[in-house]
């Protein structure tokens, strides 16, 4: 079984120091190795931006698509070769804005895979503009004035699209993004983990500092059920969508390649698939 170090490679991060990007990836590495997978076994693939260059820092299969266009690509990678686990990843501009129309369709497909979003609240790589993520009165170089448009939640859009499983984290907290990313990895679905990654160089407001004021950690309400649907939205709604932990969960709904006729069933070699298939086309 593999450790979570040989899920290192020696590709040395260009993150700026304190980037919450790293924490991110060693999240992604112990959980990689705590599920009981092999590098062989998993695939990454990212889309543009900071967070972006993550696929390139993991010891598995990888690719380092066009913006905001990691999840059609994921989704192939999944579809193509069903025993490959895949993580698709990005930063909120990567998902929630050029590439929005996928990230609503992929969760409503729900293919089993990964979804980690790197989410700082602002564009990085191109130096600090204003992201859907990014609050009502923010300033950058691109709303000097304050941003006037309304703050995107994509928990709420998750769960109204019908996603079965939602999580949010905070990239200091390594112990509980770990086992969220684990959760994810054996959930039998679309998952969708969106975590907190401070930007240090161009976010000046949403800090490390921050977030630990606003952060409102699940833990705190022994009696949430995360599955619940309704009140998985009230709790995003009451928290302002800052609420972390395991969301939401509907263990019911199957994947999408499970349902589609003509793929394998769970378990059955790809041998036993083309012998059968040969098989019926002899008939
Ligand atoms: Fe991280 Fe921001 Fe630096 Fe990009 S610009 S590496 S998001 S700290
Ligand atoms: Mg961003």
């Amino acid at each position: 079984m593999a450790t979570f170090k040989e899920f290192r490679n020696n590709v040395k991060p260009n993150w700026c120091p304190g980037c919450g990007d790293f924490s991110v990836q060693a999240a992604i590495q112990r959980a990689a190795a705590n599920v009981g997978l092999e590098p062989e076994g998993l695939a990454v693939i990212s889309g543009i931006g900071c967070s972006g260059r993550i696929s390139g820092y993991v010891n598995a299969y990888g690719l380092h698509g066009i913006h905001g266009r990691a999840l059609p690509i994921a989704q192939g990678v999944k579809l193509a070769n069903r025993e490959l686990t895949v993580i698709a990843s990005g930063g909120d501009g990567d998902g929630f804005a050029i590439g929005m129309g996928h990230t609503v369709h992929a969760i409503r497909r729900n293919i089993d895979l990964t979804y980690i979003v790197m989410d700082n609240q602002i564009y990085g790589l191109t130096k600090g503009q204003t992201s859907p993520r990014s609050a009502e009165g923010f300033k950058t170089k691109s709303t000097p004035e304050g941003s006037i448009e309304s703050t995107l939640s994509p928990l709420e859009i998750a769960m109204s699209a019908g996603a079965t499983f939602i999580a949010q984290s905070f990239s200091s907290d390594l112990k509980q993004l770990t086992a969220l990313i684990e959760a994810g990895l054996n959930h039998k679905g679309f998952s969708l983990i969106n975590v907190f990654s401070p930007c240090v160089t161009f976010n000046k407001v949403n800090t490390y500092d921050w977030f630990k004021e606003n952060i409102v950690n699940l833990d705190q309400f022994p009696d949430y059920d995360p599955t619940n649907r309704i009140a998985a939205m009230n709790k995003i709604m009451e928290t302002n969508g800052m609420l972390t932990g395991l969301i939401y969960q509907n263990k019911e709904r199957q994947a999408y390649e499970s349902m589609i006729s003509g793929f394998k069933p769970e378990g059955l070699a790809n041998q036993e698939l083309s012998l059968s298939q040969n098989q019926f086309d002899k008939l």
